[in-house]
């Protein structure tokens, strides 16, 4: 085919191709989420509904795009962790980073009902996001820890926080103060002292964020590849040695990995 006189335009793009042999890690956040959270009513600190449908969203890009290895979602946030060796896209940054974000959001949309039920979605919700490189598998896993400690410290602070308010009778400015200063030991303090929480009790998902991640079983005798939710603690180097084969698939593993999947979400 001939090319048109304007066809030189196409110059200006420049190349975003990502760097071989490096973990490729996209990261969504929620906009504005502080307040689309108080517009939808979300239970405060931690309204599970939400939680589920952000899982079920990061679950549906599993699900379609193999060559993601597993996500970890906290928040209004998700983490995309791609196969070392993925040639989606080409490696093109902006091609990976804009299909993630725009399949993740209408995701989130499109399964609100699930959720939700009668409290409708009031206005379309807008996510960011961002790629980021990671050379090593320690790099990676430093990345892992760095957003479930994240969760940690959030949860820990936004339970003693709504706990002052909801069950103390602070107000926010007041429940603020009262916090101002505190370490980790102290906010355990208050919640099991004053309102007789043990914090250890509460939920995984709260505590932990959840990872999602693809998983060989056998069923009636046949291999198949399914997503699992996890709440495991990250944290702890067990927790690697123990899925240590998780990060080091051979290209013939991945090839494994390919087949069909089975819907296994709570
Ligand atoms: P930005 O656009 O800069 O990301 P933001 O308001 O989204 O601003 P974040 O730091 O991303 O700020 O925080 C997200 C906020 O969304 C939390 O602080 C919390 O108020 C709310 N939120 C998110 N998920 C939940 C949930 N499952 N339950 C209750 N509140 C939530
Ligand atoms: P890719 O994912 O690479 O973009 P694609 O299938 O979207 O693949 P495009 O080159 O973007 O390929 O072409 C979009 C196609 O969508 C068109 O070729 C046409 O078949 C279809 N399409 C888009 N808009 C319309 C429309 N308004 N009416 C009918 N067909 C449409
Ligand atoms: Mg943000
Ligand atoms: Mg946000
Ligand atoms: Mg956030
Ligand atoms: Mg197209």
């Amino acid at each position: 085919m001939a090319k048109s006189t304007f066809e030189y335009v196409k110059n200006f793009e420049v190349d975003d191709t990502l760097l071989p042999n490096t973990w490729i890690v996209v990261r969504l956040d929620g906009k504005c989420f502080h307040k689309f959270s108080d517009d939808h009513n979300f239970a405060k600190p931690n309204d599970i509904r939400a939680l589920k449908l952000m899982n079920y969203a990061a679950f549906t890009i599993l699900r379609e795009f193999n060559d993601v290895l597993m996500a970890f979602g906290q928040s209004d946030e998700y983490s995309f962790i791609f196969k070392k060796q993925t040639t989606l896209h080409k490696r093109r940054s902006a091609k990976l980073l804009t299909t993630m974000t725009s399949k993740f959001t209408s995701s989130y949309v499109y399964h609100w009902e699930k959720f939700f039920e009668n409290d409708l979605l009031k206005y379309p919700p807008a996510f960011d996001g961002r790629v980021v490189l990671y050379p090593s598998d320690e790099n990676l896993i430093d990345y892992m820890k760095w957003r479930q400690a994240d969760v940690h410290i959030n949860n820990l602070y936004n339970t003693s926080f709504w706990t002052l308010i909801q069950k103390g009778k602070l107000s926010p400015s007041q429940a603020e103060k009262r916090l101002c200063g505190t370490v980790s030991a102290d906010k355990n303090e208050i919640l099991f002292q004053e309102f007789g929480i043990n914090y250890n009790n509460e939920p995984e998902i709260f505590k932990r964020g959840t990872l999602l991640m693809r998983q060989n079983m056998l069923f009636n005798n046949k291999a198949k590849n399914i997503i699992v939710d996890i709440h495991d603690d990250m944290l702890k180097d067990k927790f690697w040695k123990q899925h240590s084969s998780l990060l080091s698939l051979k290209q013939k593993e991945i090839n494994l990995y390919n087949g069909p999947t089975t819907d296994i979400i709570s």
